[in-house]
Order: C-alpha cells, then structure tokens, then sequence
C-alpha cells in the first residue's frame, strides 16, 4: 500500500510556506525580522532567534533511541498536535470516516469531531482486547481512513494483544495508528521496529507519561517517511518553542534516571494493585501494562467525590462502555500512594 494515495489531494499538492531559515541559518541574520539586542529577560539562549523548524537534532536524537531513521519521526506539541495533524492530511471534513476501539483514550473522537469526521466504534472486549467477531461489522461501508489503536490502552491500563495488533495493522485497508504514549512501561516491544514492513503504520508517543515532561509539550508520530514529509508540510512552521527542543534533546541523554523512575513507578503499582484488590469496596482491579489502573469499586462515583474531598483526586471512569464504576488511578509517588491507600479505607470504610 501507499500511504500517500490516502492522504487528501489538496494535502498532497500543498506548497509548504517557507521559512526564513530554510535556506541560510549562520552569519549576520538580517533575514527574519527577529531583535538582534535579544529577549528583554535575561535568558543563556537564543531566545530572540525563531527555533529550528525542521527538528534536526532532536529527529536525529529520537531516532537513535528508538531505533529508526530520522525521516521517520515527526516532533509535536503533544501526541496531541500528531493525532490533529493526521485528521488533516488524510481525513476529508463531512466525508471520511475513522475506528476507534472503545473504551480508549478521548482524543481521537474529539479531534475527529473538530474535524468533522464521523466516528464508527469497534468495542473491545469485556478483557479490553480487539474483537474479530464484530470487525466487518464495524468496518462495513464507506472505507474508513484510519483506525485507532492504543497500547498499552487508556483507560483500561492493558496491551492489546501483539498479534492482534499485527493482525490489524496487516489488514486494515486505511491508516493504522498505535498510540504508545505507556510503552515505556509495558514489556512489549515497540511497533516502531515494523515501520518498514507496513506504510500504513503511525507510531505515536510522548514524553508526557514515562519521561515524566508533559509540562513541554512534545509528543513524536513514527511513520513512512512520504506520511512524516506531509506532516512537515502541513503543521505550523515554528510549532516547537527553543525550550522545548532544547529539554527534548536533553531527555535523551537521561536514560538511566527514565529507567529508574519506570522501575519504581512499576513497583509502585504492583504495591498499590495488591493494597486495592484487599479492600472489601473493590470488585475487581484490572491488570495494567501502565503507571496507572483500572478498579471497579462499589460506589465508584461517591468514591471519587469524597476521595476529591479528602484531597486525593483520581479519574471516574464510569462512563465508559465496560468501566462501570471504574476508578482510573494513577501511581504517584510513594508518599502519596500511601495517603491514596489510607484515604481510601477511610472513605469506603
Ligand atoms: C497521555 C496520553 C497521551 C499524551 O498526550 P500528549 O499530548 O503527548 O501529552 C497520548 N495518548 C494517550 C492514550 C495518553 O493517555
């Protein structure tokens, strides 16, 4: 397949605005309309000059860690700004159409709806995994675009099963997108590696969850290079700010402080998932792949209020098809997995 014969005509004859730093970035630089004197606060970067639009060195960066090309990865504001952009390179306002797998992550609906862009369902599973039985069903009509994966999923907290997911990835006649925003701390591998056997493959991850820097806004789509050279071209030329690019890269160099804080987050949980199944309110604890998990509780709704009250705040879940009255927790610190153990107790005491 290719993916660019997916990707909407207007999207594929763009001509990309064009930066001033596109053709010359050193010397006196008179060509931007930037300050020269500098930012007006004491800053040690360039602050007064535009970021790098084309993420050299951070591409580069990622690409070593992940083991890919850097013509493979595309660098965004959040896995966010990927999901948006997808919609926008192969989703056609009030015609096409997108799967998603619920219960899942929120945002794939949302942005579908911002974009005008119908959403058919392929529930899960009551275990959370892909369910062949009701797939032509889900997939019947009209071709869909792209379909919606999430692994380990949110909020269920589990992987989808690896053959389920190469199954879907071999036969989804549309785009498949695996969202890996917990991959740091599943034991799967992650789908990156099969980026050259598929071209329908989105890969999309974050360092908002195992890297611990969601405060900097950086989410990464893993993908054929022709769907990433489209994703360059349509997304807003300076979309990273200098700090953000400059901490991105720094990350990297952190690996061994990333593979500690996933260790002890997983210890954490596993604690935190004994403590609750003992309780006499928990019905059932769902297994987790994640830094957070799924509890059906008794009163799961009263729960969360009176938890909130008692200045612990978790997630209600309960409205999300096969999460009636799920609590979706996640692992904090020790420290205040000890007081979320004890507030617990108290308020289904
Ligand atoms: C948290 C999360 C993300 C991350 O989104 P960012 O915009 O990168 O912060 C993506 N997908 C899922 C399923 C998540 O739970």
């Amino acid at each position: 397949m290719d993916p660019v014969s997916l990707i909407r005509p207007n999207i594929r004859a763009l001509k990309p605005y064009r930066s001033a730093r596109d053709d010359h970035h050193s010397g006196i630089l008179l060509d931007a309309n930037e300050n020269s004197l500098g930012p007006v606060l004491p800053h040690p970067d360039a602050l007064h000059r535009y970021p790098d639009p084309h993420h050299t060195a951070l591409r580069a960066r990622v690409a070593a860690f992940r083991g890919c090309r850097p013509e493979q990865v595309f660098c965004g504001s959040g896995s966010d700004e990927a999901i948006d952009l997808l919609f926008r390179l192969f989703c056609e306002p009030g015609t096409d159409r997108v799967v998603v797998c619920p219960p899942t992550y929120g945002m794939y609906s949302v942005a579908a709806n911002i974009h005008d862009v119908q959403v058919r369902t392929w529930p899960l599973t009551p275990d959370f995994q892909l369910d062949w039985s009701t797939f032509e069903a889900a997939t019947a009509g009209a071709t869909p675009k792209i379909l919606f994966l999430c692994s380990p999923n949110n909020p269920t907290a589990n992987d989808l099963r690896r053959a389920d997911l190469e199954r879907a990835v071999a036969t989804f006649p549309g785009i498949v997108v695996v969202d890996e925003a917990y991959i740091d701390f599943s034991e799967q591998a992650s789908f990156i590696r099969e980026l050259d056997r598929h071209p329908n493959l989105v890969v999309t991850q974050t360092l908002s969850k195992a890297f611990g820097l969601a405060g900097i806004r950086l989410g990464f789509a893993f993908a054929h290079p022709s769907v990433i050279a489209h994703m360059m071209k349509v997304k807003a030329p300076y979309n990273l700010n200098r700090m953000t690019l400059e901490l991105a890269e720094a990350a990297f160099g952190h690996t061994d402080t990333l593979a500690r804080n996933v260790d002890l987050l997983k210890r954490e949980r596993d604690r935190l998932m004994a403590a609750f199944a003992a309780f006499p309110a928990v019905r059932k604890v769902h297994v987790s792949h994640a830094n957070y998990f799924l509890a059906i509780v008794d009163q799961a709704e009263r729960v969360y209020r009176d938890l909130a009250a008692a200045g612990v705040v978790v997630r209600y879940r309960g409205n999300e098809p096969g999460c009636a009255d799920g609590l979706r927790i996640t692992v904090g610190s020790p420290e205040e997995n000890d007081i979320l153990l004890q507030r617990f107790a108290e308020v289904t005491a």
